[in-house]
C-alpha cells in the first residue's frame, strides 16, 4: 500500500516556478501567464460595494449568482452567437476549476483524454487526477492542433478531447474551418470536445469561433474565465457551459469541492461582462503592439517563430542552450518542454508586459542566442 492516491503519484508542481526562482528577484520576467493591467475599475467597485451592503456574506446558489449566471448567457449571445441557458453555466473558481471539473464528470479511470502538445500544463495533470490517461498529440508546424491528427488520435476509450484557442503555450489561433471539424469529430465519434476558450479576447488576425457554434449534438462542454479578458486572474472567477445533463453532472463535483465561487469574485465578474469593454479592445492592442516587437527582435536573431495570432504568449524553436543562457543572463522564459514533450526545442516567450521591458529582454536574449550558436 502507497501513502498517497496513484492518481496524484502521477501529477508534479508544474516546473514553471521553479523556472521563476532561479532567476532570482531581479530577473526580467517573460514567464507569466497573467495580463500586466489593472482589472477594470468597474468591476473592483462592483466588489466594494457588494461587500459592504453585506451580499457577500452567504454562499450563493452553488453555480453561482442567477445574475452572474444571465451576464455569462448574455456575453455569449452577443460575443459568439451562442443561445445559452443561464441554468446551463456554472461559475467556478477560475477556468482552472472549470476544467477540472468538465474532466472529473466525463472521465472514466483508464479513458484516454486527447490533449496539445506543448499544451497548457493543467490537461495532462487534471487528465491524471480524473484517473485518466494524457494522449498529447503533437501540433502542426505553425503550433495548431490538427483535427485530423486528433480523429487518428481516438481510440474506443477516448472520453475527450481538448482544443484551446488561442492557445497556451503556443498563441496560435484555429481556423474557422478547423473548429467546425472539431464539432464534426465531436458529433461523429460521439467523444466530448473540451473547448478552453480564456483567450477568446485576445485575436490579433483571424477570428474566435467557438466549436460549439457548430456541434450538432451536445458534445461539446465550453470553458471560460474572467481571468486573462479582464486581467482578474486573482480574482479566481471562470464558468462552464454544456447541456443540461452535463452540467448538472458537473455540478456534482463542483457543489462538494468548491460549494460555489468566491461572492465577491461573481460580483466583480457580472460588472466586468456586462459594463463598458474598452479596456478589453485596450488591452488587445497593447498586447498586439507588444507581440509585433517582440516579433521583430525574435526574427533579426535569426529565430524561427509562427506568428501568434492570439493570447500573449510567442513559441520560437531555439537552439540548445538557449534557455538555460537567458535564464542565467536574468531574463525568464519557459523551456518548451514544460508543456509536454513536443515542446523541446522551443520557449515560451509571454509578452505581458511593457515594449521597453521586452526591448531589453530582446538585448539580452540577442546576446544569449550569438552565445549558443
Ligand atoms: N486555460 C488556459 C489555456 C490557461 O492558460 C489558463 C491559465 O493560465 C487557464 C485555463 C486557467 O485560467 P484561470 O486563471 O481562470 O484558472
Amino acid at each position: 500500500m502507497t501513502e498517497f492516491s496513484s492518481r496524484v503519484e502521477q501529477v508534479s508542481i508544474s516546473g514553471i516556478r521553479e523556472v521563476f526562482e532561479a532567476a532570482g528577484e531581479d530577473a526580467i520576467n517573460l514567464g507569466l501567464g497573467q495580463p500586466d493591467f489593472p482589472t477594470p475599475e468597474h468591476a473592483r467597485e462592483a466588489a466594494v460595494e457588494a461587500i459592504e451592503s453585506g451580499k457577500t456574506d452567504a454562499y450563493t446558489s452553488n453555480k453561482g449568482t442567477l445574475s452572474l449566471r444571465e451576464a455569462i448567457a448574455a456575453k455569449h449571445e452577443r460575443d459568439n452567437d451562442l443561445d445559452i441557458d443561464p441554468e446551463d453555466v456554472i461559475a467556478t473558481s477560475g477556468g482552472s476549476e472549470a476544467l477540472h471539473i468538465a474532466l472529473e464528470a466525463h472521465v472514466d479511470a483508464g479513458q484516454e483524454v486527447v490533449i496539445p502538445d506543448p499544451g497548457f500544463v493543467s490537461y495532462e495533470a487534471l487528465t491524471h487526477l480524473a484517473g485518466g490517461e494524457p494522449r498529447p498529440v503533437a501540433l502542426r508546424e505553425d503550433l495548431t492542433l490538427s483535427p485530423a491528427a486528433v480523429e487518428d488520435a481516438l481510440t474506443d476509450d477516448t472520453a475527450a478531447f481538448v482544443v484551446n484557442s488561442p492557445a497556451n503555450p503556443t498563441g496560435a489561433v484555429q481556423s474557422v474551418e478547423d473548429m467546425r471539424e472539431f464539432a464534426r469529430i465531436a458529433d461523429e465519434h460521439d467523444v466530448l470536445c473540451i473547448s478552453d476558450e480564456v483567450y477568446e479576447h485576445q485575436v490579433f488576425e483571424g477570428e474566435h469561433r467557438s466549436p460549439m457554434e457548430f456541434a450538432d449534438s451536445d458534445n461539446v462542454v465550453l470553458v471560460n474565465a474572467c481571468s486573462k479578458a479582464y486581467s482578474m486572474t486573482g480574482w479566481r472567477l471562470g464558468w462552464v457551459t454544456g447541456s443540461t445533463e452535463r452540467v448538472e453532472r458537473m455540478l456534482r463535483v463542483h457543489q462538494y469541492a468548491q460549494a460555489c465561487a468566491s461572492a465577491p469574485a461573481q460580483y466583480a465578474a457580472e460588472a466586468a461582462l456586462t459594463g463598458p469593454q474598452e479596456p478589453v479592445r485596450e488591452m488587445r492592442e497593447a498586447f498586439r503592439e507588444r507581440r509585433d516587437v517582440l516579433l521583430d527582435g525574435l526574427e533579426s536573431m535569426g529565430l524561427e517563430c509562427p506568428t501568434p495570432q492570439g493570447a500573449f504568449y510567442a513559441m520560437p524553436k531555439v537552439p540548445d542552450g538557449w534557455v538555460d543562457e537567458v535564464i542565467d543572463r536574468g531574463v525568464v522564459v519557459v523551456p518548451g518542454e514544460a508543456f509536454g514533450d513536443a515542446g523541446e526545442g522551443y520557449a515560451r516567450i509571454s509578452y505581458a508586459t511593457d515594449v521597453e521591458t521586452i526591448e531589453e529582454a530582446l538585448e539580452v536574449m540577442a546576446a544569449a542566442t550569438d552565445a549558443v550558436r
